[in-house]
C-alpha cells in the first residue's frame, strides 16, 4: 500500500454502495469535492441523492446582478450539473448563502433527508481541517451532517416527529466521507469518471471566474493535475481522497 509524503497510508476503495448522499454547502461543491467518484459509482448502479444547502446568492464578484437572480441561476446550474452526473434526487434546502448556522432546523433537515432518502454512504466538507482556509458554510455544513449522522438521524427519539408525523423511519448510516480533509485515510481511482465530474463542473458557468484557473490551464486541465498527484504510487492515473469514517456495529 503507497504511502503519502507523511508516511501513512490510503486503502484503495472499490466497493460501491447501493445509495450515496453529497451534502454541500453551495452550488458546485459537490463536483468538486466528490465529483468523480460520484460519476463512477452512478455508472455502477448506485442512487445518488444531493442536498444543496445554501442557495449560493452570494458567490459573485459580478455586481450587475442581484442577488435573486443570482441563486435562480445557481439553481439551474446545480440541476443541470447533476441531471449530467445521472443523480437521482436533489434536495435544495435553500439557506441564504454565508448564513448556514448549526441550527435545530438545519440539523433537522438534513436529519430528514437521511430518513427519507436513506445512504448507505455519506460524503461532506471536512469541518475539522485546520491547514487552511475554509468557508464557514462549509464547516457548518460539516458539522451539521457529522452530528445528523450520528446520533440524530439514528435515534427514534430525535426529531420523533418525522417518525410518527411523516411516516420516516431512522436509518444508520454506515459510511461518512469527509472531502477537504487535512488527512486523508481512503482514495479512489476515477481514471475513468474525471471527465465527466469536469463536464459537470464546468455546467457552473456563473463559477468560472472564481475558480482562478492559472494563465494558460483549462479548469479541466487543474482538476487534473491535482488528482494525478493524489493517484501517484498507487497504480492508476487519476485519484480522490477522502477521510472516511465507518460506524460501529
Ligand atoms: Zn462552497
Amino acid at each position: 500500500m503507497p504511502s503519502d509524503a507523511t508516511g501513512r497510508t490510503h486503502e484503495i476503495v472499490t466497493d460501491v454502495p447501493d445509495r450515496a448522499m453529497v451534502i454541500f454547502a453551495h452550488p458546485d461543491d459537490a463536483e468538486i469535492g466528490s465529483g468523480g467518484v460520484v460519476a463512477r459509482w452512478v455508472a455502477a448502479g448506485c442512487e445518488v441523492t444531493y442536498v444543496l444547502c445554501t442557495n449560493g446568492d452570494a458567490g459573485t464578484g459580478d455586481r450587475s446582478l442581484t442577488p435573486a437572480e443570482l441563486a435562480k441561476r445557481r439553481a439551474d446550474e446545480q440541476r443541470a450539473a447533476a441531471d449530467f452526473m445521472g443523480v437521482k434526487h436533489v434536495v435544495m434546502l435553500g439557506y441564504p448563502d454565508g448564513e448556514l448556522e448549526d441550527t435545530r432546523e438545519f440539523l433537522g433537515d438534513v436529519v430528514r433527508a437521511i430518513r427519507q432518502y436513506r445512504p448507505h454512504t455519506v460524503f461532506v466538507h471536512d469541518p475539522y481541517r485546520i491547514k487552511g482556509f475554509q468557508h464557514r458554510d462549509h464547516r457548518k455544513a460539516g458539522l451539521v451532517t457529522t452530528d445528523a449522522v450520528y446520533p440524530f438521524a439514528r435515534d427514534h427519539l430525535h426529531f420523533p416527529e418525522q417518525i410518527r408525523r411523516d411516516s420516516l423511519e431512522p436509518h444508520k448510516v454506515r459510511e461518512l466521507w469527509y472531502w477537504g480533509m487535512d488527512e486523508p485515510n481512503v482514495i479512489v481511482d476515477v481514471t475513468g469518471s474525471i471527465d465527466r465530474q469536469i463536464a459537470a463542473l464546468v455546467r457552473h458557468q456563473s463559477q468560472m471566474p472564481g475558480f482562478n484557473v492559472p494563465p494558460g490551464e483549462t479548469i479541466g486541465e487543474r482538476v487534473k493535475r491535482h488528482a494525478a498527484q493524489l493517484a501517484t504510487g498507487h497504480g492508476f492515473e487519476y485519484g480522490a481522497v477522502f477521510r472516511r469514517l465507518i460506524a460501529r456495529g
